[in-house]
């Protein structure tokens, strides 16, 4: 029998909160340091799912997410010429789109319902292998355990020496919430891809639909959202205007550019990195805060069956070929979505439109969302 006993987290994202939660509910002490003066999320829309779904269903917050979430049964991927080249993404099971804001506000609820403290302007500065964490204030909170949930630019995953490179993919997105109207989709999502640019509709809840716009950095007016270039957008997809006019001239999306963590591990002695901190990666395939949530589970179930060292080994050794080959695929995507050279387009279309008919290449592309973390025995 394993006892449980006391972490200290640091950084309270969709990560750090969901790990926080299944430890609390598993008996743990849980405190967790957020820089920032409360805890928030921005104003975007976020895909959800089986894995992301299952995970909060495992900590209590899947009924107050999908409440205010807007239930996906089709989804469809167009091309250059407006044609459907891919609609068979959802192969089973359900997807969501919710508001970033109502998904965080749920999982902050379950963590705090079960006990977790959260501590805010609570700034880490490193940790060390023996389970402590430095904070900006120069004390120091010593653990059975400390996990760094601090984002892309973790400082925890950088003080462990555990970053091996933080690539920028030279892709990235503007991303809106407008408000919903009749014209846009209801129960689906489309995505337009036009050239280098993709463009994404999805409604997130009754009253917010969620826009993004992809495209290189190297296309200057396509990355300008602040303000928000809307011509050169209505220039490639002029059937989209009714959104487009929606997004404000200033909007509060900036643009997110897209990166992929990689690590030489995700632990070292009693400290552990999770979530982007551990494996960002471009967002093409609405996996990554799935597989950080998922993660969370896991490690929650592996600490309540192996002592700290053997859980994390097992932990690592499970889940992370998982979110090394989802941030592959997800690589990939993105760049035959924004990297594709411009005289072969039809050619994409062909190739997407074949691989699509594959149930193979699907269920390759599609695993993480089938994926259950199995290490509770
Ligand atoms: C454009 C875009 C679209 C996306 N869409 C999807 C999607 O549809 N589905 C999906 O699953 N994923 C998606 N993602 C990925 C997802 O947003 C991230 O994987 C997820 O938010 C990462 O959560 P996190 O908690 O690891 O990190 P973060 O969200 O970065 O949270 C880190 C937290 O730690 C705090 N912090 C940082 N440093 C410190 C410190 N030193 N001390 C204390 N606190 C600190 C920060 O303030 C923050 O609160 C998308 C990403 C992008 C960029």
């Amino acid at each position: 029998m394993i006892t449980p006993g006391r972490v200290e987290i640091a950084g309270a994202g969709l990560a750090g909160l969901t790990v926080a939660a299944t430890l609390a509910q598993r008996g743990w002490s849980v405190r967790v340091h957020e820089r920032g003066p409360e805890l928030r999320e921005i104003g975007a829309g976020i895909v959800l799912w089986g894995n992301a779904l299952r995970s909060l269903a495992h900590i209590g917050a899947y009924d107050a997410v999908v409440a205010e979430a807007e239930r996906v049964d089709n989804a469809q991927l167009m091309d250059h010429r407006h044609r459907v080249i891919q609609r068979d993404w959802l192969q089973s099971g359900e997807m969501f789109i919710a508001v970033r804001r109502q998904l965080h506000r749920a999982i902050a609820d379950a963590a705090l319902k079960s006990g977790v403290e959260v501590v805010t302007n609570s700034l880490v500065t490193g940790a060390n292998p023996d389970g402590t964490l430095y904070l900006a204030d120069g004390s120091s909170v010593s653990a059975d355990l400390v996990i760094g949930a601090d984002g892309v630019n973790s400082v925890v995953r950088n003080s462990l020496d555990l970053g091996l490179q933080v690539r920028n993919l030279r892709d990235g997105c503007g991303r809106h919430l407008i408000p919903r109207t009749a014209d846009d989709p209801v129960n689906g999502t489309f995505e337009e891809w036009h050239g280098g640019r993709r463009f994404g509709l999805l409604p997130a809840s009754p009253e917010l639909t969620y826009i993004f716009l992809c495209c290189p950095e190297s296309d200057v007016e396509g990355i300008q959202q602040q303000p928000f270039n809307r011509e050169t957008w209505l220039r490639d997809y002029p059937q989209y205007r009714s959104q487009l006019e929606r997004i404000p001239d200033v909007p509060e999306g900036r643009w997110a550019p897209f990166y992929d963590v990689t690590t030489s591990g995700w632990h070292k002695g009693r400290a552990a990195i999770i979530g982007d901190a551990a494996h960002a990666m471009s967002p093409n395939l609405g996996q990554a805060a799935a597989v950080a949530m998922t993660n969370g589970v896991a490690l929650g179930q592996a600490l309540s069956r192996w002592d700290v060292p053997t859980a994390l080994d097992r932990w690592e050794e499970s889940e992370r070929p998982i979110a090394k080959r989802v941030q592959r695929y997800s690589r990939i995507y993105g760049r035959m979505g924004t990297g594709w050279p411009q005289p072969l387009l039809d050619a994409r279309s062909a190739l997407v439109w074949s691989l699509a008919a594959s149930k193979t290449v699907q269920r390759r592309i599609n695993f993480a969302n089938e994926y259950e973390p199995s290490l509770a025995g």
